[in-house]
């Protein structure tokens, strides 16, 4: 069992950097909505797919944590610098993180199961305890294969420049109104629906494989987060980069993935599929 999470569930000391700095970032999203206009509102969104869609989904989740396809380096280098623009850690610490929950999946060692409470596999997990997981050598022992790369190290040290450089950009280019809708309210709606993955998709919506854990497809989790809520099926498949298995179950990151593979960009690509067998009533898992 890992050392690292196991504290935190037990203790219920505030943890005040990180409940500080997403206390304010909730303040800054609260006062966004005092300064809507389309133009923001816009950015927000484009931000939102860029850091949250092809950071976290696509990269983070599907290519670092589970290398469950390859791109160039440079292309996965990229996701990784737009993962770090979602305030969820950088990559070496979010990686292993992640590695923890699927050996540990709702057992003693969750960094955050709802077994502990679903406020506390929501943003509990956060707040509470002696988090270390930013630890840079410490998380690396579950992320050796980023950890021989000195960017991702790099990266995870100094995680916060991106989004330093980009909070800059944006408040010289539109303004405070920009700042707080391209960068506070993005960034809490980004950190609720990626938070969501962990607590409501472990608690409602179908299962279709008796996996070990109570993980669930949960399908306006998925559309929230570019296809990730269908956990059930990933948490059964983890390495698939396809996790909306079945057609009807809308998966934009696999959309994403695919359009890469089109343009051979994308390669090596894990693919659980089901197939709806008409006569029979019956869905067939083909993996390869
Ligand atoms: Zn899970
Ligand atoms: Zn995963």
């Amino acid at each position: 069992m890992n050392t690292i999470f196991v504290r935190m569930s037990n203790g219920q000391k505030v943890n005040w950097p990180v409940s500080v700095v997403i206390g304010i970032f909730h303040l800054g999203a609260i006062a966004a909505l005092f300064t809507f206009n389309w133009y923001v509102c816009g950015a927000a969104v484009v931000l939102y797919w860029l850091a949250t869609g092809l950071g976290i989904s696509m990269g983070y989740h599907r290519l670092l944590t589970h290398r469950s396809y390859k791109v160039p380096l440079l292309l996965e280098y990229s996701f990784a610098v737009l993962g770090t623009l979602t305030l969820e850690g950088g990559p070496i610490s979010w990686v292993a993180t992640h590695r923890i929950h699927h050996q540990q999946s709702d057992r003693p060692g969750d960094p955050h199961s709802p077994r502990h409470g679903a406020f506390w596999a929501h943003i509990g997990w956060l707040l509470f305890g002696e988090a270390n997981h930013s630890n840079t050598k410490k998380m690396s022992k579950y992320a050796p294969d980023l950890a021989k790369h000195r960017f991702y190290i790099w990266l995870n040290n100094y995680h916060w420049v991106p989004m330093i450089v980009l909070t800059v950009s944006l408040y010289v280019i539109g303004g405070f109104p920009l700042f707080l809708w391209g960068i506070c309210l993005r960034v809490v709606f980004g950190l609720h629906t990626t938070w969501l993955v962990n607590s409501a998709t472990h608690m409602w919506g179908q299962r279709r494989f008796a996996t070990h854990d109570d993980s669930r497809n949960n399908w306006w989790v998925a559309l929230l987060t570019f296809g990730e809520g269908w956990h059930n099926n990933h948490h059964a498949h983890p390495s698939s980069a396809r996790h909306g298995l079945a057609w009807y179950e809308f998966d934009p990151s696999w959309i994403q993935i695919r359009v890469l593979k089109f343009f051979r960009i994308a390669k090596s690509i894990g693919e659980a599929r089901i197939t709806i067998e008409p006569c029979r009533r019956k869905e067939v898992l083909q993996t390869r």
